[in-house]
């Protein structure tokens, strides 16, 4: 049996915007407050797991031990088959310059760089997971997983979205995640597909 959220409060482990409004969206209208970690002085765990699901442990854990609240982490990335999973638990990193900023344009060349150098011929497989924890200040977490298949294609396509989208093709779509407004990607995107495995079973 799963856990049941009966909390006043849940606070979401990221700073990362993009995640954020995709987590509020998803959930719609609840009866408890969706905190943002950004009011308290919360830095980003190193993320030294070996595995989403290590990660995500991290983040969820150290957010309910600074703010005592039940909170909500999870771990992301693109796996892409030809670069043997990569870059997979570093999609994040991949984006990061040497000033420690983001820039998805330049992590995007880098992905299609790799993918040339192998001389793969399209598709190009790859899909996005979701490693969600929503995790209790007693400890105790519950952990569900979304994963949506598809292929990279480009140039990228689309303003929407944020990271890796424009480059993202669903099966079944003919547009890009970037492409996409937020009402469709949610539906079936790996986060949407775990928080809905999360509100079945713990909401
Ligand atoms: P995390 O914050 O460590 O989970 O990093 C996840 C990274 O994976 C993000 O910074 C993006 O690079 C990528 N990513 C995860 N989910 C998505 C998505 O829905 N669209 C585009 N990129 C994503």
């Amino acid at each position: 049996m799963n856990r049941v959220f009966q909390e006043k409060d849940l606070v979401l482990a990221t700073h990362n915007l993009g995640k954020i409004e995709e987590f509020k969206h998803l959930f719609g209208k609840v009866d408890f407050n969706i905190n943002n970690i950004g009011q308290y002085s919360w830095v980003s765990p190193e993320e030294s797991g070996m595995s989403f699901w290590e990660n995500s442990l991290i983040k969820a854990r150290e957010a309910s031990k600074i703010t005592g609240m039940v909170s909500l982490a999870d771990d992301s990335g693109l796996c892409v088959e030809i670069l043997k999973g990569a870059p997979g638990i570093y999609s994040a990193d991949w984006a990061t310059l040497s000033d420690g900023s983001r820039d998805f344009e330049f992590a995007t060349n880098k992905l299609v760089k790799e993918i040339e150098r192998t001389g793969c011929v399209e598709p190009v497989i790859a899909y996005f997971i979701c490693s969600l924890i929503l995790y209790w200040p007693d400890n105790h977490f519950e952990k569900f997983e979304g994963r949506i298949h598809g292929e990279i294609i480009w140039p990228g396509r689309g303003r929407e979205g944020h990271g890796y989208d424009p480059v993202f093709l669903p099966n079944g779509y003919k547009e890009t995640f970037g492409e996409m407004d937020r009402w469709k990607k949610n539906k079936i995107s790996h986060r949407g597909l775990a928080v809905k495995n999360l509100m079945e079973a713990c909401f």
